[in-house]
């Protein structure tokens, strides 16, 4: 397992992410009010959530495994009934006794081939959990939701201030939201996670809706459990049909759009060609290093190999794989996403490429740096280590304030996180419309919209950046120039808030 990144001399995740709108304020003069309504969260909801937590078998330790060397195996059969979990344990459903031979002591019971464990006693767990609701001039709220160990008030604050400037750049009547629970899902049971599932919808239930806050996936949630989302709030309701639009990222079977699953990878490489078609190169050939196997960097990374570009390397939270000629990325993706040993879906272990040092990744030389994890990855101290031409971010705040100046003294371009990973708002908006409607749009339907939002919006950030004014018949920058150059993550900025800027001057203040 990668060791966690050192943080502690880092400022707060939502200072360092607000740094660029406060740049942005200034070059554009942004309205002062305008800027007091954008630099703090509307609301900041958080809450706890229990739930009844089943017993565990927990793996023993080498030493305690000494002392019980003598302890005959029970004919309890790994499976359904002693259901594996990600961090090595098992959890104890009663039906898996049923039938069973059993020798315990102390606590302790031996399982045929898995190994000795103690029985640990469930019950009652709480649980952490957040919803910030940003801003909503431009729509309603509109955010994922983030089950992981890691998340925090100031994680979450800084994450939904970026669906904000995220949604304008997207030019989708959505405002910015995000929430989540603070858990370790490779700790917990299907069954305990739909339950915290359920808690969390069910405490949210008056502050969510289709027209007012609409939850979508982020690391660690996925089309099942926005499907649970759903069910929750709208189960009971007379008119459970017309609120599907509550979450997006569903299942295409219920209301779920096409091209949704894919459509974060898939959005990150319209924005790579547009990149390459500016700086006259191609795609097929480029070398790339992928940090994050999950959703999107495993469709990215799937779409630009079926491209005919090389992935180097990949690398996720347990380890790296490295191949100089290119991976084989549909065997790659099989072994995380298809194998149901791989409990981890890690990349860690994968029998079609040598493992490479963690520390090495961002070393290789390759084009193409595709970050698809967790935030605050590319620091200053690993972008002067980068050999690539590009950084393109996946994730959200992949690179640090300090990572960002390297990059802009070593001329390495960047595709900034708010236009970078827009696709998946932009057919999660496409899937609200459809859900609205009652329509089921085509994936090629849904792909040539999404291309020609991603490029366009890309192209007018560049050209702000470069000040570069012009009208194509893909594009119009020109009302968003401010007469110099800057970089492109204040260029997306800028972008952002001339966007939202309108509403409030257009609108005004209701007092
Ligand atoms: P996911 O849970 O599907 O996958 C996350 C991946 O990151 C996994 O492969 C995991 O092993 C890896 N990872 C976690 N910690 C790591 C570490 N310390 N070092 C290396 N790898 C690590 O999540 P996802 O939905 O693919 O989201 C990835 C990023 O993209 C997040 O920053 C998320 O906010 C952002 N994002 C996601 C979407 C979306 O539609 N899912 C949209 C926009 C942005």
């Amino acid at each position: 397992m990668k060791a966690p990144r050192k943080e502690s001399h880092r400022r707060s995740i939502f200072d360092e992410t607000m740094e660029p709108f406060y740049r942005a304020a200034e070059l554009i003069k942004l309205h002062p009010r305008v800027r007091l309504e954008l630099e703090e969260p509307d609301f900041e909801h958080i809450f706890y959530i229990t739930i009844d937590a089943r017993d565990r078998l927990v793996p023993l330790s080498p030493e305690e495994e000494a002392h019980f060397k003598d302890l005959p195996a029970s004919s309890v059969k790994a499976g359904e009934a002693l259901e594996p979990l990600a961090n090595g344990q098992f959890v104890l459903h009663r039906r898996a006794l049923l039938k069973a031979d059993i020798t315990l002591r102390e606590g302790v019971l031996r399982i045929p081939r898995r190994g000795l464990f103690r029985i640990e006693k469930g019950g009652p767990k709480k649980f952490k959990a957040y919803r910030i609701q940003h801003n909503q001039v431009r729509g309603p709220y509109k955010g994922g939701v983030r089950y992981h160990r890691d998340v925090s008030l100031d994680l979450f604050k800084a994450m939904a201030a970026e669906m904000t400037w995220k949604t304008a750049i997207a030019d989708i009547p959505f405002g910015g939201a995000k929430g989540g629970v603070r858990i370790d899902p490779a700790a917990h049971s299907k069954e305990e996670i739909e339950h915290v599932t359920l808690r969390f919808i069910y405490k949210l239930k008056n502050i969510l809706g289709p027209y007012f806050d609409i939850p979508g996936p982020d690391v660690n949630t996925n089309a099942g459990i926005m499907a649970m989302m759903m069910r929750q709030y709208t189960d009971g309701a007379t008119n459970p049909h017309a609120l599907r639009g509550v979450v997006t990222g569903k299942d295409v079977r219920i209301g779920g759009s096409e091209g949704r699953l894919k459509a974060t990878g898939q959005g990150v490489v319209y924005c790579l060609e547009e990149w390459a078609r500016w700086r006259g190169t191609s795609l097929v050939g480029a070398r790339l290093l992928v940090q994050g196997f999950g959703n999107v960097g495993s469709a990215a990374a799937e779409i630009l190999h079926a491209m005919g570009a090389r992935i180097v390397a990949v690398q996720d939270a347990y380890g790296t794989v490295h191949d100089e000629k290119g991976l084989d990325v549909p065997a790659l993706v099989a072994w995380c996403h298809a194998n149901p040993d791989n409990l981890r879906r890690t990349v860690s272990g994968f029998p079609g490429a040598p493992a490479l040092p963690d520390g090495d990744f961002w070393s290789l030389d390759a084009d193409i740096a595709l970050p698809a994890a967790l935030g605050g990855e590319i620091t200053g101290e690993v972008a002067e280590r980068l050999r690539v031409k590009v950084v393109a971010e996946g994730a959200n705040g992949p690179t640090t304030p300090e990572g960002d100046e390297v990059l802009r003294a070593r001329k390495i371009d960047l595709i900034p996180d708010i236009v970078c990973n827009a696709g998946g708002v932009t057919v999660s908006y496409y899937e609200w419309l459809q859900n609205l409607r009652m329509e089921h749009w085509t994936e090629q339907e849904v792909h040539t919209r999404l291309e020609r939002a991603m490029k366009s919006n890309y192209a007018i950030i560049r050209d702000i950046a470069l000040d570069r004014p012009q009208k194509t018949p893909q594009h119009d920058s020109r009302p968003f120039a401010i007469g110099r150059e800057t970089d492109m993550r204040t260029a997306a900025m800028v972008l952002a808030l001339k966007r939202i800027e309108a509403h409030y001057l257009l609108e005004g203040f209701s007092q």
